[in-house]
């Protein structure tokens, strides 16, 4: 059996088990246990797994640089985050509708399109026909709370029942400029 079907095998059955022990390799491969051992030391420098005492675990994801927030480092949630595209095809995300509209609005021309998630629905829509809720009582994520819906009826009916105010996207960036004070 070559190294590369020994591979195929100790991925799969590290994806299908979470974990793999050098023994049970061994037996099943029928090779020696410092054979599963260099493997596994050839498949860690690869970055396709990590070596734990007696076997191997998958390797930990990279650190992702996506996961917080462009503008303030926060955790993104789903809820709320928006996506901006910009020109040379690679995305920013930030945690909510004030982070991604203070983005848009210190300049970051090269943005050609931004989505972000319907505050009802979690549906990533188009920010620049999204209505925007600023400082309703629903204060989630960033202060001043800036919340996105897709249809302005949605945006009014939130605002009936949890108050704030109702923007277009230059209305909401006006907003984020009057109370970020850059
Ligand atoms: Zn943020
Ligand atoms: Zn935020």
């Amino acid at each position: 059996m070559s190294f590369n079907q020994r591979q195929q095998y100790i991925l799969e059955s590290l994806a299908s088990q979470g974990s793999v022990r050098i023994d049970d390799l061994a037996r099943a491969l029928v090779v020696s246990s410092m054979t599963i051992h260099r493997d596994l030391d050839q498949l860690a420098r690869a970055g396709q797994l990590r070596k734990v005492r007696g076997g191997a675990v998958p390797a930990a994801p990279p650190p992702e640089a996506d996961d917080v927030c462009v503008a303030c480092y926060a955790q993104l949630s789903p809820r709320t985050q928006v996506v901006l595209h910009l020109a040379d095809d690679s995305q920013r995300r930030a945690c909510c509708p004030h982070c991604g509209l203070m983005m848009l609005s210190r300049g970051l021309e090269e943005v050609s399109s931004f989505l972000v998630t319907d505050f009802l629905y979690g549906r990533s829509v188009n920010g620049r026909t999204a209505a925007y809720v600023a400082e309703s009582s629903i204060a989630l994520c960033c202060t001043p709370t800036i919340l996105a819906f897709e249809a302005t009826s949605d945006a009014q009916r939130f605002q009936a029942g949890f108050g704030g105010q109702l923007f277009n996207l230059d209305g909401a960036l006006a907003f984020v400029r009057t109370t970020m004070h850059f």
